[in-house]
């Protein structure tokens, strides 16, 4: 007899199941959302690695400087907002209080009707089970709840007191309601009853009882704490009376505050009117009448047509006897008597009639009143999601593309850069080259100059000259260092290459300065402010061994004569004999006695057979008269030639030396000379310009950091990108299961 299809209960417990899952996932996924979200709004600080290149020697050495500083110009800030995240917070907030609402939602049923009506018999009908105590009228004023506990025992708790009182029989629980001193009128006793001896608690119903509504005159506030929740309201009235004005102004007030709600009228004690078997079927039409008068026009909570399917006539006490019976396997009689009553089938299956359709409603009923509103939060949340992830996919794309182009120019300027260096390298170098060139040159000309006017600046030498040696050494020290200082001297005033040097550095820094970064600009140092070239002539070494010939020589002599004719080298050799050059250190007058006996000896000894002979051809030719004449000239001659041989004519000499030995030999040293200057020149301006490369580098060194920051940050970015879509697609997916559980379980009737 009794129904074995799954209740449709179920349809409320699988919908929970459902839409619980879909919050698991959402809050799942507004979680992971959120973190990614915080992690787009961190600033970007990168560390901009500098890679300073420098050629030492043929090897590169790469010195890695790490600076930390805000991207300047890349620098565009989070993907994200504080709002967004802000946002997304606020999203799982909501989500886990509507899912723990969710969790807490069941089927509600609210029982009312005038004491002894049997609405607790009812509910035990339902229940299957004597739950509540019955017969005995209200003992007090106040709400029974019944609700499923995973548990196997039955307990209850009272509003003032969360302390569980166990009641395993219908009579403990009557005694202790009947006893409780604190429970006031209308407050709330809940009853928990295991889940495991009743299938409808296990599907999520929860059944109340309520005073009679004659009982009270508290019916505002019992609906605003009792009934705003409940999805269905059962009226049950007896067969023996008509609707009460009680019972009618209730439900004006229910329906006052809740739009529609969803009535059911049981018309109890049926069996007590089969003792009047004629008037039954009036009786029946009577009742019926009124209350789809009352539901359809004075409610207007359902349409006429409707209203007789909510209306039914039971006996709740049969149904539970039966039941309990049933349950204890003893043979269903449906009244206390053993023998069927009359009618008793049919008011059984108008029972199950009420219960089936009274099942089928709330679950469908529950389901949209207490789902829909969350389906459709769900559905603003994930939108707001999208809404947040589209805005830092876009956000993501628009810097994204900022750093491509950014990438872009910078590429290119570091491409710009690396020609352009090459180019004003060789271009430098080339002018190095020519500057050092010119320098040399200038340089030789100029020491040239000097070296043939070396016999003015050695005649306007002064010092103290005598023949001693020890005073010509002395003489011959400041004569050399005169020299070398009048040449450095005129050397570095002709040759000043401070304005070339400056023009050229000058050049170069300017040309320069435009392949540099910014910041590295900035430390470009300025020209050189002063540059001398130095000049080594090393005269004091270079004439070191410089001999003067101080002693007096007759022009017409033996020697000078030889040394006219066949020059002053080869006559050294032809001449070189026994004459011992000069050792002591005597007086002048020493030296004269030394040298006219020099002269004479050499008179007699070297040139004796070879005037004998010309004397002897002269003679013979010219007369005796013209020998003595001109012997006596060459003797007058010599005389004064040896007179006048004095200390002025010994410096004279020896400058006139000096000036003969030095200047093939400061000629020699021209191109050395030069070369040196050139190189210092050469030096200098490379130095400068391989400064001005290294700054360069610095600078190439800085745009390839900054494009590795920026290919970082590009990769970041469509990571960004990739990770906000797939969000956005899961919030779709989400959405589709919202759907489809809006779809299922909400639309249609
Ligand atoms: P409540 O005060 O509305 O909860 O009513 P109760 O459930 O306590 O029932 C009051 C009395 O009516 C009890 O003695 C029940 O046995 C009796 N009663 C309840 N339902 C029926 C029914 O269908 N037929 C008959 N004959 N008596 C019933």
């Amino acid at each position: 007899m009794e129904p074995m299809d799954p209740s449709p209960l179920r349809h409320f417990v699988v919908a929970k199941a459902t839409i619980s899952s879909i919050f698991d996932q959402l809050l799942e996924f507004v979680k992971d959302g959120s973190v990614f979200v915080d992690g787009q709004r961190q600033c970007v600080f990168v560390c901009v690695c500098l890679f300073l290149r420098f050629s030492v020697c043929g090897h590169v050495v790469v010195l890695v400087a790490v600076a930390t500083e805000a991207w300047r110009s890349s620098d565009l800030g989070p993907v994200a907002v504080e709002e967004q995240s802000l946002e997304m917070q606020s999203c799982f907030t909501k989500l886990s209080t509507i899912r723990d609402v969710l969790l807490r939602r069941h089927m509600k049923v609210a029982f009312f009707g005038r004491t002894s009506n049997g609405k607790s018999t009812v509910i035990n009908a339902m229940l299957r089970d004597r739950v509540l105590p019955s017969g005995i009228g209200h003992t007090t004023n106040c709400f029974l709840r019944v609700e499923g506990t995973d548990g196997d025992e039955a307990y209850v708790t009272t509003e003032t007191s969360t302390e569980r009182r166990s009641v395993s029989t219908v009579n403990q629980l009557a005694h202790a309601l009947h006893m409780d001193p604190t429970l006031d009128s209308g407050s709330l006793v809940r009853v928990f009853w295991p889940k495991s001896r009743c299938t409808l608690l296990r599907d999520d119903l929860v059944l109340m009882d309520s005073p009679g509504t004659d009982v009270t005159l508290e019916l505002d506030s019992w609906i605003d704490k009792f009934c705003l929740d409940a999805d269905v309201f059962v009226l049950v009235g007896n067969a023996e009376s008509t609707l009460m004005n009680t019972e009618k102004l209730f439900f004006h007030k229910v329906s006052e505050r809740i739009s529609k709600p969803n009535i059911f009228i049981l018309h109890n004690r049926w069996d007590a009117s089969v003792t009047e078997p004629d008037f039954i079927e009036e009786v029946r039409k009577q009742h019926l009448d009124r209350c789809i008068s009352f539901l359809a026009e004075e409610l207007r909570v359902l349409g006429l047509d409707e209203a007789a399917g909510r209306i039914f006539f039971v006996s709740a006490k049969e149904v539970l006897s039966s039941r309990t019976q049933r349950a204890q396997g003893m043979p269903e009689t449906g009244g206390t008597g053993g023998a069927l009553a009359e009618g008793f089938q049919e008011r059984l299956m108008e029972f199950q009639r009420f219960e089936r359709t009274f099942e089928e409603f709330i679950s469908q009923s529950a389901v949209k009143t207490k789902f829909e509103q969350h389906t459709v939060r769900a559905w603003q949340i994930t939108e707001s999601i999208k809404a947040v992830m589209d805005a830092i996919n876009i956000n993501s794309a628009d810097k994204k593309i900022c750093c491509l182009e950014e990438r872009e120019e910078q590429r290119d300027r570091l491409d710009f850069v690396r020609g352009q260096i090459n180019r004003l390298s060789n271009n430098v170098k080339e002018r190095i080259r020519t500057l050092s060139d010119e320098v040399a040159a200038k340089v030789a000309s100029a020491l040239s100059d000097q070296i043939r006017s070396l016999p003015v600046l050695v005649d306007e030498f002064r010092a103290d000259f005598n023949p001693t040696p020890e005073t010509l050494q002395l003489y011959k020290a400041k004569l050399l260092q005169h020299v070398d200082e009048r040449l450095v001297g005129s050397l570095a005033h002709r040759c000043s290459v401070l304005r070339d040097i400056r023009d050229a550095q000058r050049h170069m820094i300017d040309s320069v300065r435009p392949l540099l970064s910014p910041s590295v600009q900035d430390q470009l140092a300025a020209p050189s402010a002063s540059f001398d070239l130095t000049f080594d002539l090393g005269v004091a070494s270079l004439c070191s061994d410089f001999r003067e010939n101080v002693d007096f020589q007759f022009s017409l002599g033996w020697t000078a004569l030889v040394t006219r004719f066949i020059g002053a080298a080869n006559a050294r050799r032809a001449l070189s004999g026994p004459a011992p050059p000069p050792q002591d250190t005597s007086s002048f007058k020493d030296d004269l006695v030394v040298s006219i006996a020099t002269g004479l000896v050499s008179v007699t000894s070297r040139v004796s057979m070879t005037v004998l002979v010309i004397g002897g051809v002269v003679w013979r030719s010219v007369g005796w008269r013209v020998v003595a004449l001109s012997l006596s000239l060459y003797g007058v001659l010599y005389l004064y030639e040896r007179l006048t041989w004095t200390d002025a004519s010994r410096e004279r000499a020896l400058k006139q030396q000096f000036v003969e030995y030095a200047s093939p030999r400061l000629r020699a040293v021209i191109p050395v000379t030069s070369s040196a200057c050139s190189q210092q020149v050469f030096k200098e301006l490379s130095s400068t310009f391989t400064r001005l490369c290294q700054r360069v580098d610095l600078s190439d060194a800085e745009l390839e950091g900054n494009i590795r920051q920026l290919s970082f940050r590009i990769q970041r970015l469509e990571n960004i990108q990739r990770r906000s879509k797939a969000f956005r697609n899961r919030a779709t997916e989400l959405e589709t299961q919202l759907e489809a559980f809006s779809v299922q379980y909400l639309q249609g009737n």
